[in-house]
């Protein structure tokens, strides 16, 4: 069988000219690292502690959040043989959360597929396509219903494993942001590999321009301009492998155990929480457009833009204002509300 090498890259990108316009004494405090398999930047606008504090909080998150560190707390659960595992606040309301977006996303986003991400190789990177019977099998340990949250804990069925890695990102951000709000900082940019989250706007007081990539090459698709906002990317060309001309990539349709095949290359979602546009846009790479269209009409916490196989792209009706697109995507329609 061919193996393919894994084509990786970030999915929405902090454009630099937005960092670079100020005076000396607007110059951000930079921190990079490296945490929940992503590098991650955050530019921020205040004491050299707030920017070092990021860090901090991150690391101490996937220090509860990660599927793979045997003293995480997903790891204890993932272990537990069907017994009770406590959860410590943090991960408890993750895990929640996640599991109130699945309902909301009719399945869509279901955090028990991990077993099926494992067998189709993207967690290691050693990639295969599993056979039908054991696809069948496995899927016999996924679904809501092989999850129970406790008062303070989680209950997994035997076989039943989680895995937070398409909420944890936005998380993370989302807690990173209430920190430095609290600590009086009125300006930042967080780049999450592929989630960015802005806190206010830029020292000059003009909006942060976001680009959205396009799945189709190294260009941009378009950019969007925000203040207080959370832009997440999630694309099947993150991470993918090609078998006789046929690409699977790493986001599991929950109703068959197969890499999600839904028209869409890529989504980027647009709201106030990172960890809600982590979930949608994961979610709505399952659904696709027609489901993502529903299920914005009875929603106002989100905006989308959507690029197809086919090269189309489509925006909701809220960005019209805020999202211009690349000379080589003149053409986009928009999903009425
Ligand atoms: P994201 O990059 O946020 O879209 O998250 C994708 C990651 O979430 C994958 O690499 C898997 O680890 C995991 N995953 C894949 N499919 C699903 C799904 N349907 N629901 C929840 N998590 C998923
Ligand atoms: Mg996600």
């Amino acid at each position: 069988m061919k193996k393919a090498a894994p084509i990786l890259s970030a999915a929405v990108m902090a454009l630099s000219g937005t960092l670079c316009s100020c005076s000396e004494a607007e110059k951000p405090h930079t921190v990079s690292f490296f945490a929940m398999d992503t590098y991650m930047t955050a530019s921020v606008y205040g004491n050299k502690s707030d920017a070092d504090n990021v860090r901090e909080t991150v690391l101490r998150l996937e220090k509860l959040l990660s599927v793979t560190d045997s003293k995480s707390e997903i790891y204890a659960a993932n272990h537990a043989m069907g017994r009770e595992t406590l959860l410590s606040p943090e991960t408890y309301e993750a895990v929640s959360f996640a599991e109130k977006m699945s309902v909301r996303t009719g399945g869509a986003l279901d955090i028990t597929v991990y077993p099926i991400v494992r067998e189709w190789g993207f967690t290691a990177d050693e990639y295969h396509v599993p056979d039908e019977d054991t696809i069948s099998e496995l899927m016999t340990h996924t679904g809501r219903d092989k999850l129970t949250l406790t008062d303070s804990g989680i209950i997994l069925a035997e076989g039943t494993e989680i895995d937070l890695g398409s909420i944890g990102k936005g998380y993370a951000a989302d807690i990173v942001t209430a920190e430095l709000t609290a600590s009086g900082v009125t300006s930042a940019m967080l780049d999450f590999g592929g989630n960015i989250q802005v806190i206010g706007s830029k020292p000059d007081g003009s909006p942060w321009k976001i680009g959205v990539r396009d799945p189709f090459g190294d260009e941009l698709a378009g950019t969007v301009t925000v203040t207080d906002s959370s832009v997440v990317t999630s694309g099947g060309y993150e991470r993918c492998f090609e078998v006789d001309g046929h690409r699977y990539s790493h986001i599991i349709d929950p109703s068959d155990g197969y890499p999600a095949e839904s028209g869409i290359a890529s989504v980027t979602v647009i709201g106030d929480s990172g960890m809600l546009c982590d979930a949608l846009s994961t979610a709505i790479y399952v659904m696709g457009p027609e489901r993502a269209s529903e299920l914005r009409r009875c929603s106002d916490d989100f905006e989308a833009v959507i690029i197809l196989n086919d090269g189309r792209l489509l925006i909701t009706e809220g960005l019209e204002d805020i999202f211009v697109p690349s000379d080589n995507y003149s053409d986009v329609s928009v999903i009425p509300e």
